[in-house]
């Protein structure tokens, strides 16, 4: 489903060069939830990025469905994008916006018609648990409900894949179990592949089928969450 080949990322910096990704492969499997685990600094947000298209790999390649994307610019890279959804650690909702207004965000962004908008926006409202929260402010929500806006929105346009940025590394215990169950929810009815890193070990041990261990850029360890979890 994703395919990252020898993948080497360097920033140019003032400092001179920072390689944050060292030939890295990965092979995350459709309707699978994989996790990335590491420490600050260990390449995570990198990886990610790059996923998402955000970034382009200094060498390497990424394939999502046998596509290579490493090289894809313009209105096909803005097409492609489409296709991956992703939540984030702050949620980064438009505050001055509705609750279903930013679900619909990326809906109109996409050209779908008002209509067809109107409906989807609902179906998603329900989807996540949001009902009766639509013409609410994101300021009036607790941070749980926040990131059920966040996956909403992020579902909107039918993604093959959905990217979690430290999706509850800001929330307590109890509301990180809810949306992880939201989540596990989410890829058994709609088969969505889900990507997620995250420094905490938790999340991966209660809900990744597997998970790649990311430390300075490399991958050391990577198989089912119970063998790199359970040494004997
Ligand atoms: P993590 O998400 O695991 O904390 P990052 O991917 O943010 O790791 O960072 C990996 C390495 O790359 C770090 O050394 C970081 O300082 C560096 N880095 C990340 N983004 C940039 C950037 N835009 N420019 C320069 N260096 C960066
Ligand atoms: P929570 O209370 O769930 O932790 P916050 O309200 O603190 O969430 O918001 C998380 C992020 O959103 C923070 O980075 C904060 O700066 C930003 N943020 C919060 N309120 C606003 C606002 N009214 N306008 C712009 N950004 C905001």
């Amino acid at each position: 489903m994703i395919r990252l080949d020898n993948i080497t990322k360097i920033y140019q910096t003032s400092n001179g060069p920072v390689e944050a990704l060292k030939d890295i492969s990965l092979d995350v499997k459709e309707g699978e939830i994989f996790g990335i685990i590491g420490y600050s600094g260990a390449g995570k947000s990198t990886l990610i990025r790059l996923i998402n298209l955000l970034e382009q790999p200094t060498s390497g390649s990424i394939k999502v469905h046998n596509q290579d994307l490493s090289q894809l610019t313009g209105k096909k890279l803005r097409k492609e994008r489409q296709k991956i959804g992703m939540i984030f650690q702050h949620f980064n909702l438009l505050w001055s916006r509705t609750v279903a207004e930013n679900i619909e965000f990326p809906l109109e962004i996409a050209g779908v018609p008002k209509k067809v908008r109107k409906e989807r926006v609902k179906e998603l409202i329900t989807l996540v648990g949001l009902d009766g929260r639509g013409k609410s402010y994101p300021s009036q929500l607790s941070g749980g409900q926040k990131q059920r806006v966040g996956i909403a929105r992020a579902l909107a346009n039918n993604p093959k894949v959905l990217l979690c940025d430290e999706a509850t590394s800001a929330l307590d215990p109890k509301t990180t179990n809810s949306i992880l169950k939201l989540l596990v929810e989410i890829n058994r009815n709609l088969g969505l592949t889900i990507v997620l890193i995250t420094h905490e070990m938790h999340v991966i041990q209660s809900i990744c089928h597997r998970v790649g261990v990311l430390d300075n850029g490399h991958i050391v360890e990577e198989g089912r969450v119970k063998d790199v979890f359970n040494h004997p």
